[in-house]
């Protein structure tokens, strides 16, 4: 097929996922009603929604009232377009197009749902395992045979449950999602469970270094903050440490944006890395 056929209809697609991150962990059908600005109802035209250039159009804000509208709009389109693109380049007209456009559109879903509501829905996470099964199974030359997408299911959902639940023993609070396990079952059955145990390794340390940076840099906020108005550098420091302290407690960190991130990245590097990680084991 064409290239720019491909484009188009990446573009389309992004312009779908777009609808599935906003309505789906709402609740609301992604197919019935026609799209309407969030703040004024202003119901959005056919012209308003090709991709990308109707943004342009429209110069980033919407037509009844003037509020602006986020840059993640078309650049969902065009990342999507992008993977459309590049996975035809890859793998030309054959089944692993498929399969890699909708395990990469699917990961990006899952960062932006994750990190605007904390949700990861399961049209997306059980609907991706049902898709990667079908692959597995039932087309023939795909990477990851079906045993294999089974056992990558049951070791990611599997490990990231158990981690859940140890944590719920021990704190008393739940900290993990169930939709974190069901994503991974997800990935487990795209990936293969090598790739998938490469994928939680890799995003736990993303996860962890995120997770300690932020808290530098509230930390750092706050104390400076405490000794422009003349406190001690322990009293800063005490103040400080209390922020911190009540920021992860409001704030849980989404994630989900890390395993689909790191998903993403084991999927295109993660057998380099693996292959690196057993020679170095060897000696
Ligand atoms: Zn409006």
């Amino acid at each position: 097929m064409d290239r720019a056929a491909i484009l188009v209809l990446g573009l389309l697609a992004g312009s779908f996922l777009n609808v599935c991150i906003h309505r789906l962990p709402r609740g609301i059908s992604v197919v019935r009603p026609r799209s309407h600005c969030p703040h004024c109802g202003h119901a959005i035209a056919a012209w308003e929604n090709i991709p990308i250039l109707g943004y342009l159009f429209l110069g980033g804000r919407c037509r009844g009232c003037r509020a602006p509208i986020s840059a993640r709009y078309p650049l969902v389109e065009a990342a999507t377009a992008g993977v459309f693109y590049f996975a035809y380049a890859f793998y030309g007209a054959a089944p692993e197009f498929l399969r890699a456009s909708f395990f990469f559109t699917a990961m990006l879903a899952l960062v932006c749902t994750d990190y605007d509501t904390r949700q990861l829905p399961d049209e997306i996470t059980l609907g991706g395992l049902v898709v990667g099964c079908v692959f597995a199974f039932l087309v023939p030359g795909t990477p990851v045979p079906a045993l294999d997408a089974v056992v990558g299911a049951v070791v990611g959902g599997g490990i990231l449950w158990a981690v859940g639940e140890g944590y719920f023993r021990l704190r008393g609070r739940a900290g993990m999602g169930f939709g974190d396990v069901k994503m991974m079952a997800c990935v487990g059955a795209f990936l293969g469970w090598r790739l998938t145990l490469t994928t939680l390794v890799l995003a736990a340390f993303a996860g962890s270094l995120a997770g300690v940076s932020w808290a530098a840099l509230v930390f750092a906020r706050r104390a400076w903050r405490g000794r422009r108005r003349g406190r001690s550098w322990k009293a800063a420091a005490a103040a400080a440490r209390a922020s911190v302290g009540v920021f992860f407690a409001r704030h849980a960190l989404p994630f989900g944006v890390f395993l689909g991130a790191m998903a993403a990245a084991s999927w295109l590097w993660g057998q380099g890395l693996w292959t690196w990680y057993m020679q170095l084991a060897q000696h």
